[in-house]
């Protein structure tokens, strides 16, 4: 039985860069989904930056990264590294945080929003479509990797998430 659900997608500066807001709401809106809300952020702080992509994320970076770089020997120093510069991404340029609702609406945003890394991404979902870095890429050029969207991966980050950007 499918269930009801309301996520947050926020588009990330390469997104308002490159004028994709409405080819990225138009993939929520034919997986079904409906915008319900959104927020322009003109320039995003630290202080709400550390909140949605706190220090704990670290170690999970690492492994992305290791996957897609084996040479990487130490993911939790590399994932350290990145995330300071996931930082400095995600405020560079103004972003657009978006409500979005429908049944199974958070595995539904993450299945239309596809992988971390755009270079494996799926085709036919934002990242794997219009998506021009890598992991790959980017690591060797010592930063985060341009994937154009957020999406919450699960109920407890939707819920922290839709407070944090859209009270
Ligand atoms: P997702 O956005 O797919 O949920 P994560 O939550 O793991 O991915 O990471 C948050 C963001 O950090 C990613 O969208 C991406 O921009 C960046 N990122 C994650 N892992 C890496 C990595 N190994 N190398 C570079 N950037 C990364
Ligand atoms: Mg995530």
């Amino acid at each position: 039985m499918p269930m009801y659900q309301e996520t947050l997608v926020i588009l990330k500066p390469d997104a308002l860069e490159r004028n994709l807001i409405g080819v990225i709401i138009k993939y929520c809106e034919d997986a079904g989904l409906e915008v319900l809300d959104m927020r322009y952020c003109k320039k995003v702080g630290l202080e709400r930056l550390k909140k949605h992509y706190p220090d704990s994320m670290a170690l999970s970076i690492g492994k992305k990264a290791q996957a897609a770089v084996p040479s990487i020997t130490d993911p939790e120093a590399h994932g350290v590294k990145v995330l300071e510069k996931l930082r400095g991404y995600f405020s560079r340029g103004p972003v657009l945080a978006i409500r979005v609702g429908g049944d199974d609406a958070i595995k539904e945003v993450r299945r239309v929003t596809g992988y971390t890394d755009p270079a494996t991404a799926e085709k036919g979902t934002i990242r794997g479509d219009l998506g021009l870095d890598s992991i790959e890429r980017s690591t060797a050029e010592g930063r985060a990797v341009e994937n154009l969207v957020h999406a919450s991966g699960n109920p407890e980050e939707a819920e922290a998430e839709l407070r944090l950007w859209l009270p």
